[in-house]
């Protein structure tokens, strides 16, 4: 058989199969294998030169059980249903096992945004809401940046979504800019969620992080401050790094000012004009002792899984490892760290600042970081938990399948209380 690579099918797959161990109530594991709600809608879009373009849209909301809908606005030109739905489904996890107090949802457009000028996207982004009107709103589902969006994203939106209730209303959608109820330590949320769940998970395994090999794929928002933070706090050494276009390796470390730099200037991380130039497939299998998937979904399949050398992979990325892959590793003994956990400090201070939004009451950024660094440790800390019960009854699990089993029974627990079966 054939690997799957279809993302929602690999989100289901992976909910059965925690299903089976924790024995999930039948009607619970039905209504969680399939979203609640699917808006699928046309953007008219007045492009610069006067004519109207026709973009495809859509906003999964997944569950709400918990509370309301949370996730990210894709913009992106390969763009379908499917992904949507999967990382909606991702969303619900994540929320759940961070407990905070939101469900599960996702957006995306079908766009080239790299041939887009900023009338267009404004356009577009205003569109997006207008589309959706009431079925956003930050009771409802509060969408916030993804793949291709950003914060100036964000504030069009917000601005749009004034217009439609008549009122301000800065909490219907998180990872604004500061000057519009954006929160303090925003930008720089999910890299450093990430790096907390490197520092425990060095610790569980001792594994010194000063002077330890480091290698990240992808340099865009979460890889470029994973490297920034990685470098300066725990004084790893970066020695690869890589984007779409290809990597480089430079036992020695590679400088991030210089990268910086270079990237910059040339477009690319291969204008770093030192080291060995590299391949993407090269880069995740290079001697390191901490590997970084920051870019996109199945880069580590069953096809090189036997061949990472790293201690701990940390999944920055959404979907990076495929379940048969996160098999290979933890038969192999490779501490493989799941997105829903790794990846979660975005929506948590997400959360915060909608927080923050409702009470009218700003925090400083060392508060903020200090409250992330309390949640997502304690998520840590019960995916670990909850391997070392399974343990204890005969059956090993992955910290994957461990996280899926808190997340998933309090999403069902939501769902019994409030008589939905
Ligand atoms: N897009 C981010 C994620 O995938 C953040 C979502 C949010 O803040 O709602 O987790």
């Amino acid at each position: 058989m054939t690997e799957e690579l279809n993302p929602f099918k690999i989100a289901q797959q992976e909910l059965d199969s925690a299903a089976e161990i924790m024995n999930l109530d039948k009607t619970a594991h039905t209504l969680l294998r399939e979203p609640k709600r699917i808006i699928n809608f046309n953007i008219p879009v007045k492009m610069r030169d006067g004519e109207t373009k026709v973009f495809n849209g859509f906003r999964v909301l997944y569950n709400d059980a918990r509370g309301p809908g949370k996730g990210g606005i894709r913009f992106h030109p390969l763009e379908s249903l499917d992904t949507v739905k999967a990382l909606a489904a991702w969303m619900t996890w994540k929320t759940s096992l961070a407990n905070i107090p939101f469900g599960g949802a996702k957006g995306g457009v079908i766009c080239d945004t790299k041939n887009m000028n900023a009338y267009e996207l404004e356009n577009l982004s205003r569109g997006y809401i207008r589309a959706l009107g009431r079925a956003v709103g930050p009771k409802v589902d509060v969408p916030a940046p993804d793949v291709y969006t950003n914060p100036q994203i964000m504030a069009w939106m917000m601005d749009e979504y004034t217009k439609i209730v008549g009122h301000e209303e800065p909490a219907m959608i998180t990872g604004k800019p500061l000057e519009v109820g954006g929160s303090e330590g925003r930008f720089n949320s999910t890299a450093m969620g990430g790096m907390y769940v490197l520092r425990e998970s060095a610790r569980m395994i001792n594994l010194n992080l000063k002077d330890s090999k480091v290698v990240i794929q992808g340099f865009g928002n979460a890889g470029m401050f994973a490297f920034d933070i990685a470098t300066r706090l725990s004084g790893a050494k970066v020695v690869g790094i890589s984007d779409s276009e290809g990597g480089i390796y430079d036992p020695n470390g590679i400088d991030y000012n210089k990268l910086v730099d270079a990237k910059k200037k040339t477009g690319k991380v291969q204008g770093y004009d030192k080291g060995e130039k590299i391949t993407n497939e090269q880069l995740l299998e290079l001697d390191a002792d901490v590997i970084i998937p920051s870019a996109i979904e199945n880069q580590i399949t069953s096809a090189n899984a036997d061949r990472i050398k790293a201690k701990i992979v940390l999944e920055l990325a959404n979907g990076p490892v495929t379940p048969e892959a996160d098999a290979i590793l933890f038969e192999r003994g490779v501490l493989d760290m799941p997105d829903f956990l790794v990846n979660s400090g975005g929506v948590i201070v997400s959360y915060f600042e909608w927080a923050q939004n409702m009470a009218g009451y700003y925090w400083t950024e060392d508060e903020v970081y200090k409250k992330l660094d309390a949640i997502i440790t304690r998520s840590f800390n019960e995916v670990t938990a909850t391997q070392k019960d399974y343990a204890s009854r005969g059956k090993k699990i992955s910290p994957r399948t461990g996280a899926y089993i808190v997340a998933v029974d309090r999403v069902a627990r939501a769902m019994k209380l409030r008589g939905w079966y």
